[in-house]
């Protein structure tokens, strides 16, 4: 297999304190910056594509080649896992590992439990047969991602007790709690449940994602990899950042229509300078807790403070806290 599973990459995540980012596929030059981001910063990554982009994209093996033709072509040698992201189905979930995925999530957090899980059964025979990973997902995360519209009347979050039966009958590798993260932008405060997060990580024993990983502020995204947090999804930044340099392009030169130079613009100088690399923002974050998520039953008092120092780069711009990859300093090249 040419990715990586995700399972070996989050375990090493928790045994050393930091998160491995999820960036989510839009497009060839999305892949482009995440390969290349990564290998600058030696770290790993995993690329998602929801199941509502696969198609728009080209289908699965169409993007799975295109991943590995890129890790070719760059020489990418950090692991990277290719991850289908919030599949409903389990056809869906097989036509992604016969491509060459690596890792899948199946979201049947719209059903109840007992159906959730043998759904999500299915999927783990599946996947195990061909030594990939897969996500489940419990409880329901608000918000909107690729047409996915779950309101905050509906959000509710896991129950420990009830991820725990289904970590344990479905065997899956990791898990994705409602926790108070809400896909796309927050329209107030991120509302984080760092003590659900603890109880949840100490009654499954998986490494746990964090969906809607846009807009957290770094004190609350440290607080979250200490309580348990393994991976972080981030999408909405990258695509934000993406089209406001396309429209700056084309606000600056009406008369373009070439797409080349304004499909690069995030590429330019001052579009690289806006952001900040999440891949480092999330492994410096969770190093400097050392001590923390062990299993404890709760949040170290030094992380849990409001007055944490962030060893990480600040941003020359504070309108887009997070990103990124397509505008930081790994951008396309
Ligand atoms: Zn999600």
């Amino acid at each position: 297999m040419v990715f990586a599973p995700m399972n070996e990459m989050l375990d090493h995540a928790w045994k050393n304190r930091y998160a491995v980012g999820q960036f989510n596929l839009n497009g060839l030059e999305f892949a482009q910056a995440f390969l290349q981001a990564a290998q600058e910063e030696s770290s790993p990554v995993i690329i998602g594509v929801t199941d509502a982009a696969v198609g728009p994209l080209g289908g699965y093996r169409l993007i799975a080649s295109m991943v590995e033709l890129l890790m070719e072509e760059y020489r990418i040698t950090v692991p990277v896992t290719l991850h289908l992201d919030h599949s409903s189905s389990i056809e869906s979930c097989i036509r992604a590992l016969d491509a060459g995925f690596s890792s899948v999530m199946i979201d049947g957090s719209h059903l109840p439990l007992e159906q959730n899980i043998a759904l999500t059964k299915r999927v783990v025979d599946a996947a195990k047969g061909k030594g990939a990973s897969v996500e489940g997902e419990l409880g329901r995360i608000t918000g909107e991602e690729d047409g996915t519209v779950v309101d905050s009347a509906e959000g509710m979050f896991a129950v420990p007790g009830e991820c725990r039966q289904y970590v344990r009958e479905t065997g899956v590798d990791c898990l994705a709690p409602a926790i108070g993260s809400v896909h796309g932008l927050y329209r107030g405060e991120p509302d984080l449940q760092f003590d659900l997060m603890v109880q949840v990580r100490e009654q499954t024993g998986v490494p746990l994602a964090l969906h809607g990983g846009t807009g957290i502020p770094d004190q609350e995204i440290r607080k979250a990899i200490a309580a348990g947090i393994s991976k972080i999804n981030v999408n909405t930044e990258n695509q934000v950042t993406f089209t406001a340099a396309i429209r700056k392009s084309l606000a600056e030169k009406p008369d373009l229509y070439h797409l080349r130079p304004y499909m690069a613009g995030h590429r330019s100088a001052e579009g690289q300078r806006q952001g900040k690399d999440a891949l480092v923002r999330f492994r410096r974050r969770g190093g400097r807790g050392q001590e923390a998520g062990k299993t404890t039953g709760r949040i170290p008092a030094a992380l849990n403070s409001e007055k944490v120092e962030l060893p990480v780069r600040t941003s020359e711009r504070g309108d887009l806290p997070g990103n990124v990859l397509l505008a930081g300093r790994g951008g396309v090249k």
